[in-house]
C-alpha cells in the first residue's frame, strides 16, 4: 500500500495550494519543496478579480486580502504622448462581489497557504528534498528524493508542480516546446513615489525603449518591471537602473532599490500534462512571459479545475476527467494564455507604431463605463475551466 496518496512536487503557489486543496479533501498529501528556505524573489503579485473566487474555495482569501492590497483600477499610458486609459474595475459589481485585483508577493501567497497546510493532520512539507527521478507502474508512483534525507517516496499520484525546469516533467521525457525570448525582464522592487509622480496602483507604460510594468506592492514598495537585450551582461544591471528610470521622466527624487532580479522569458507548453498517475501543474507544465499577469493566473485555474477530479480519482472513481483536465488546461495556455501574453509583451515593450499604441489606449479609455467592456479588458476570464468544491468541512 502506498505511504502517500499524492506526492506534490514543488512549494511554489501552485503546489502549495494543490497541497492545500487535495488535503482539505480528507487525502495524505506529502508536500516536497527542494529548497531549505523558500524561495522568495520577486515574482508575480497580481492575483485578478476572477481567481479569488478559488481562493476563497481553499479558505486563504481572506488571509490574501489581509495581507496584500486591494486594486480597483489599471492604467494603461503611452509614455511618448502622455495618452492614458484608466479603467475602473467598479462596473464589475455588475459580475463579482469582489470588484478588485490583489497585490501580494508570490512568497506571501505560498508563506498563507503553508500555514493553513500546517493545521492539517493529514499533510506533511518536507522542505530541503529535491525529486531527482520519477517512475512508475499501473497502481503508484516512486520518486527519488536527494537532499539530506535521501530515498524513496511512493505515492498514489503524484503532481509535479516544480516550476518551468521540471524535473517531474524531465524525469518522464515530455518535451516542453516553444521559445525563449532575446531580452530578458528586470524585476524591480522598489520605494519611490510613483503615485506623486501621477500613477495609479498598476500601470502599463508602453513604449519600445522604455516599455514597463509599475504596481504598487504595499505603502512604499513597488514592482518596476522593465525589458532590455539580452545581450547585456545580467549582473551589471544595477549599473543601468538609474539611467532607465530617469528616462520614465518623472521627478528626480531619493529611491531605494529592494531587488533587482533579471529574468530570461519563455513561451513553452509540456507536450502533455497527465503522463498515467502524473500530473503536471503551473509553470511545471506551461511558462510564459510574465507581462499581464497571466502565469500564475493559468497556474491557478490549473489547481482550481484539478483537485475535484483528482479527488475523485484518488477514491477509485473514473479517471477520465483527469485526461479532459489535462487536454482543456493545455489548449488554454497554447489558444489563449501563450498568445495574450505575447500580445501583451508586444504592446507594453516592443511595439514601435505609435499611433497604434495610441489608438489601443484610446479605444480601453472609451469603454470604461460598462461592466462586458471592462470584462473584456480584463479578459482573463477565458484562462478559466472551473473552481473547486467549497469544503466547508476543512480545519484551516
Ligand atoms: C518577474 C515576474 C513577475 C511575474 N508576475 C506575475 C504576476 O503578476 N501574475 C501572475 O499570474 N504571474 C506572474 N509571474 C509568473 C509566476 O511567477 C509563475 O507563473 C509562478 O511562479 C508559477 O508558480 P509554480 O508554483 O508553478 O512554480 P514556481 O513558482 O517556479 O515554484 C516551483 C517550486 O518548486 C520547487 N522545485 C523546483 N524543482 C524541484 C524539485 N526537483 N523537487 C522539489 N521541488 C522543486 C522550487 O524551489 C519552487 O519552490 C511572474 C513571473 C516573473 C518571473
Amino acid at each position: 500500500m502506498s505511504t502517500n496518496d499524492i506526492a506534490v512536487v514543488g512549494a511554489g503557489p501552485v503546489g502549495a495550494l494543490t497541497a492545500l486543496g487535495l488535503a482539505q479533501r480528507g487525502h495524505r498529501v506529502l508536500l516536497l519543496e527542494s529548497e531549505q528556505e523558500l524561495p522568495t524573489a520577486p515574482r508575480a503579485i497580481v492575483y485578478y478579480w476572477h481567481v479569488l473566487e478559488g481562493l476563497d474555495a481553499l479558505g486563504v482569501l481572506d488571509d490574501i486580502d489581509a495581507a496584500g492590497i486591494r486594486n480597483t483600477a489599471f492604467r494603461t499610458r503611452v509614455l511618448a504622448t502622455g495618452d492614458e486609459a484608466v479603467v475602473s474595475l467598479a462596473p464589475l459589481e455588475a459580475v463579482t462581489p469582489r470588484p478588485w485585483n490583489i497585490h501580494l508577493g508570490q512568497h506571501d501567497v505560498v508563506r498563507i497557504a503553508l500555514d493553513h497546510l500546517s493545521r492539517l493532520p493529514n499533510a506533511t512539507l518536507r522542505l530541503g528534498a529535491p525529486v531527482t527521478a520519477v517512475r512508475q507502474d499501473g497502481h503508484e508512483v516512486v520518486l527519488d528524493v536527494g537532499g539530506e534525507s535521501p530515498g524513496e517516496v511512493r505515492a498514489s499520484w503524484v503532481v509535479g508542480a516544480d516550476g518551468a525546469r521540471s524535473a517531474v516533467r524531465t524525469s518522464l521525457g515530455i518535451g516542453f516546446d516553444g521559445t525563449t525570448w532575446k531580452d530578458r525582464f528586470v524585476a524591480t522592487d522598489i520605494r519611490y513615489p510613483f503615485d506623486a509622480a501621477g500613477l495609479g496602483n498598476a500601470n502599463m507604460m508602453l513604449d519600445s525603449e522604455n516599455g514597463c510594468v509599475i504596481a504598487r506592492i504595499d505603502d512604499s514598495t513597488w514592482r518596476w518591471t522593465w525589458g532590455e537585450s539580452a545581450e547585456l551582461a545580467a549582473d551589471t544591471v544595477m549599473d543601468r537602473l538609474p539611467a532607465r528610470l530617469a528616462a520614465l521622466g518623472f521627478p528626480d527624487v531619493p529611491y531605494d532599490v529592494v531587488t533587482a532580479t533579471p529574468y530570461r522569458m519563455h513561451q513553452r507548453s509540456a507536450d502533455r500534462m497527465r503522463e498515467g498517475r502524473v500530473l503536471l501543474a503551473g509553470d511545471a507544465a506551461h511558462a510564459t512571459n510574465p507581462t499581464g499577469g497571466i502565469g500564475l493566473t493559468s497556474g491557478m485555474y490549473d489547481v482550481f479545475a484539478l483537485l475535484d477530479p483528482l479527488s475523485d480519482a484518488v477514491h477509485g472513481s473514473d479517471d477520465a476527467p483527469l485526461d479532459a483536465w489535462a487536454a482543456e488546461r493545455l489548449r488554454i495556455f497554447d489558444e489563449k494564455a501563450s498568445p495574450m501574453a505575447t500580445a501583451s509583451k508586444r504592446r507594453v515593450y516592443d511595439d514601435t507604431d505609435r499611433d497604434a499604441l495610441v489608438g489601443f489606449v484610446r479605444g480601453s479609455a472609451a469603454a470604461v463605463d460598462d461592466a462586458e467592456a471592462v470584462r473584456r479588458l480584463s479578459a482573463m476570464t477565458v484562462l478559466r475551466s472551473g473552481f473547486p468544491r467549497h469544503h466547508t468541512s476543512f480545519v484551516s
